[in-house]
């Protein structure tokens, strides 16, 4: 949205004052490859993406703050000097209320402030507008009390929002991936240890499509629950023969030859297989083999939908759709899955001409639009 409207419809929802107008920005973020295997001791490779939330803030003289956002209805106000809890009623309002209620556990100063976010995110598509507007709350306020803000530690408090305010048992990939993002840059990043280093994301002539089904994840939730058991059944079988903390440590023959549960072999050996995968395309984003990288994300998809079996019919579609064009170097799926989206390779050039084939195969395929977004890999949260 453009500055000046936003401004407008700031004014048009807030009382007026002198105080003056700042503004903020946190990205959302893609995961370019290694899905679940974050909870699994494996790395992951996302990037900060140029979609992303934008707030625009203006401090108060008293310890009200008031949030709105373009995105639904309903403000949301909050007392300062009140406990900050979890309230059914204020819906989307509980992720910023919920980075507010764990500041105030820092002891860190809160000032009161009106506040309207705006997102160029899906939301709720998988492309982490919740840990952008998570990320966007804590920065925005840390920097209002004139705080340095230690980026590491406001992704782990976003993440305890999700956790333990939302309820949402995530990684710390997504607020991670917000909060520390880099222009140019991918995240090669242990989930566990939060051991990471910077990969260039230099894709050429190439860039990066993300294309979203458009459907509802609706078995995301139960089916990642039950894949999260049987890689911990996995462990457990390979433990009675050697000891190893996480699923990624385990080897191909381990698997084949203890583990009987046809189901539990097959989930076993995604996870081992992503996990080289995403060493893989790391090596060959740093050699620039964009072939190569591009074949790794290929060779990930079919892994998540034929081994893991957390793909679907639409993401499938998308997927081959945009694989079968030639100016496409590799394409998967990319987060949870069953739904959500999946992100393609593609020329420059061919962009257009690649969305309204793969669109055109997607509706044909499933009676309903998909939505595309060319996007860049941008910095973390900053205020702008
Ligand atoms: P995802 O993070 O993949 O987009 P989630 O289900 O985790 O999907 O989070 C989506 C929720 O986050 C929305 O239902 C809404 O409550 C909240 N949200 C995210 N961005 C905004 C925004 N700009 N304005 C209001 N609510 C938002
Ligand atoms: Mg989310």
């Amino acid at each position: 949205m453009n500055k000046d409207l936003l401004v407008n419809k700031f004014e048009a929802i807030y009382v007026a004052s002198q105080e003056k107008l700042r503004f903020f920005f946190a990205p959302g973020r893609v995961n370019i490859i290694g899905d679940h295997i974050d909870y699994n001791g494996g790395k992951v490779l996302p990037v900060a993406i140029s979609l992303g939330t934008t707030a625009i803030v203006r401090l108060r003289k008293d310890n009200i703050v008031q949030m709105s956002s373009t995105e639904t209805k309903g403000k949301v106000r909050v007392d300062l000097d009140k406990e900050i809890a979890y309230d059914k009623r204020a819906g989307w309002g509980n992720y910023p209320m919920g980075v507010l209620h764990f500041l105030k556990a820092t002891d860190m100063p809160i000032f009161g402030a009106d506040v309207l976010f705006t997102s160029t995110l899906p939301i709720g598509a998988g492309l982490s507008s919740s840990a952008s507007l998570e990320v966007l709350t804590g920065f925005t306020f840390m920097t209002l009390a004139g705080k340095e803000v230690d980026r590491l530690a406001l992704a782990m408090l976003c993440q305890q929002v999700e956790n333990d305010f939302i309820g949402v048992q995530c990684g710390i990939m997504d607020q991670f991936a917000v909060a520390m993002g880099k222009k140019g840059q991918a995240m090669f990043l242990d989930c566990s240890t939060l051991d990471f280093e910077y990969v260039p994301f230099q894709t050429g002539d190439y860039q990066l499509l993300i294309m979203d089904t458009n459907s509802p994840r609706e078995l995301a939730g139960s089916e990642y629950n039950d894949r999260r058991l049987q890689c911990l059944e996995a462990v457990g079988v390979i433990n009675s023969k050697r000891p190893i903390e996480y699923l990624c440590q385990a080897t191909f023959s381990e698997i084949e030859e203890l583990i009987e549960d046809s189901n539990v072999q097959s989930r076993a050996r995604h996870v081992v297989w992503e996990n080289q995968y995403v060493h893989e395309a790391k090596e060959e984003l740093e050699d620039g083999d964009l072939k190569a990288f591009g074949e790794c994300l290929d060779a990930s998809h079919l892994s998540l939908a034929n081994d893991y079996e957390v793909s679907c019919y639409e993401l499938d579609v998308l997927v081959d759709a945009a694989r079968s064009f030639p100016d496409c170097l590799g394409a998967r799926m990319t987060g949870a899955g069953f739904g959500g989206c999946a992100i393609a390779l593609v020329h420059k050039d061919a962009v257009e001409k690649i969305k309204t084939y793969v669109g055109g195969r997607y509706e044909a395929a499933t009676k309903m639009e998909a939505r595309f977004y060319v996007c860049d890999v941008v910095d973390g949260v900053h205020e702008v």
